[in-house]
């Protein structure tokens, strides 16, 4: 009977043989925010609705179709789009801000929107982000921008553009809104539904809107840039300069305004035209309002978000390496209870060490468990039956090598396994495979 209930659209699962590729962007992702001074943390997964609704922003696409609403008795919860919103949120009720700043957090979760489903467009999906709060320096957005940058690099990957904008301060903003309403108003009737009312609540995101003939309209529509105060303007010359010296490469890109609503000064993206239409890997940007929105003191603030199921799909397009998973050092291949015994209590010992051990478990005759071994890629197996037993030794066999080695199964099999799989592991070395003797090379190694 097959099971007839499936997955809901736009979720995903990942399977074992596939965890590793996970685990490696994950490993990569921590190792860099700790070496830029971010510590993790983690945040529930649903957050009262209104958390959303004030800090993403009532008239973008994420709270206005997006959102994952749940009724729960009589309170409404509202499973999080992002992280940002719920990040601050444990910021400020733990107290986070009053410790030294900058506070520099970082998180790996999984982000619900409806959306419809596509390539690179998931209703349940995965970010890597981080936030920085306390720091007004351009400093921190190049801190932060260079910590995305370095991320990808390391995990190898190429072509990715870096376009940066700024949106200025509520200020320098307010003039610009008007000359945007008086470009789009021309074209009132033509707009969408969504933008007819984006045109009097919040024009910006009107540039932020996907249908074509908006799109089309705001081709020529003016330039943030144009419009930006001296300080705002002043932060954002700083940052290239910074952007300059660490020899990111960017572009400047006007028409970024990014899908939330809180962002002020600079927004940035990087972009991939590897993967098709959704090829936005990381948004981010400076979000100076948002903590006092949310009932805080004025603390400025920045981060990023990164969508890793994107990431992983330019990865496989790239073919970028991945930490190839630890495999089987030793099977013990067993005839009979006596053996099985032998084998439960060697595998426990080696595993306290550190090894990867394994042994039969199904009952399978003795060509069946070796053809098992082979198929787990076990680095070495020994097939102990009653003879073994009774001499108290066993062989050892190096399934790569075919070579068999006889040990003695007394207290010492511990050492003297280690003694060959240390030496396996120099000889694998001086063949120069130094990535392939400890389990971290290439995926198809
Ligand atoms: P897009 O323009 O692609 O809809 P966005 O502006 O809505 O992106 P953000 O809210 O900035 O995206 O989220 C940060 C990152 O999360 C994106 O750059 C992307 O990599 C990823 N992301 C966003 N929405 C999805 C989704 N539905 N499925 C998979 N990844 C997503
Ligand atoms: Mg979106």
């Amino acid at each position: 009977m097959s099971l007839n209930i499936k997955r809901p659209n736009g979720t995903e699962d990942v399977l074992p043989k596939d965890v590793y590729k996970w685990h490696t962007v994950e490993k990569i992702a921590r190792e860099t925010a700790e070496s830029f001074g971010f510590s993790e943390i983690r945040v529930p997964t649903f957050e009262n609705t209104d958390l959303f609704l004030r800090s993403v922003g009532e008239t973008t696409d994420v709270v206005q179709k997006e959102m994952y609403t749940v009724k729960a008795k009589e309170t409404e919860f509202t499973l999080r789009p992002e992280g940002t919103a719920g990040t601050i949120r444990a910021m400020l009720q733990n107290g986070l801000l009053n410790d030294a700043l900058p506070q520099r957090v970082y998180y790996i979760l999984s982000c619900f929107r409806h959306e419809r489903p596509q390539a690179g467009r998931l209703r349940e999906f995965h970010q890597f982000g981080l936030e920085m709060a306390g720091s007004a320096s351009p400093a921190a957005d190049a801190e932060v921008i260079s910590l995305a940058k370095t991320l990808l690099d390391r995990l190898g990957l190429r072509n990715i553009e870096l376009y940066i904008n700024s949106i200025g301060c509520p200020e320098c903003r307010s003039k610009y809104q008007e000359a945007l309403k008086a470009h789009f108003g021309v074209h009132e009737e033509e707009l969408c539904d969504t933008c007819k009312e984006r045109l009097v609540k919040n024009p910006m995101r009107l540039l932020d809107c996907k249908s074509p003939i908006c799109r089309e309209i705001g081709k020529d529509a003016p330039i943030i840039t144009d419009y930006l105060c001296e300080e705002c303007s002043g932060h954002f010359e700083l940052l290239k300069k910074y952007l300059t010296g660490l020899n990111i490469d960017f572009k400047v890109n006007p028409r970024i305004v990014r899908g939330l609503d809180y962002y002020t000064k600079t927004v940035f993206e990087f972009v991939t035209t590897e993967i098709g239409a959704q090829g936005t890997v990381c948004g981010g940007g400076r979000y100076d309002g948002l903590i006092e929105q949310l009932g805080g003191k004025s603390v400025p603030a920045l981060g990023f978000g990164m969508g890793l199921e994107r990431l992983l799909l330019v990865m496989d397009k790239q073919g970028c390496d991945f930490i190839a998973p630890k495999k089987c050092d030793i099977y013990f291949a067993t005839m009979g209870e006596n053996a099985l015994e032998k084998a439960i209590a060697l595998s426990h010992e080696l595993r306290e060490f550190g090894y990867f051990a394994e042994f039969d478990l199904m009952g399978r005759g003795l060509k069946a468990q070796m053809k098992y071994a082979n198929k787990i890629g076990a680095a070495f197996t020994a097939v102990i039956g009653d003879n073994e037993l009774e001499n108290g030794s066993v062989r050892l066999k190096d399934m790569e090598k075919g070579e068999e080695i006889e040990i003695a199964l007394d207290e010492k099999f511990r050492n003297s396994f280690e003694s060959i799989y240390f030496n396996k592991m120099m000889d694998s070395l001086e063949d120069g495979d130094v990535l392939a003797a400890f389990g971290t090379g290439k995926e198809n190694d």
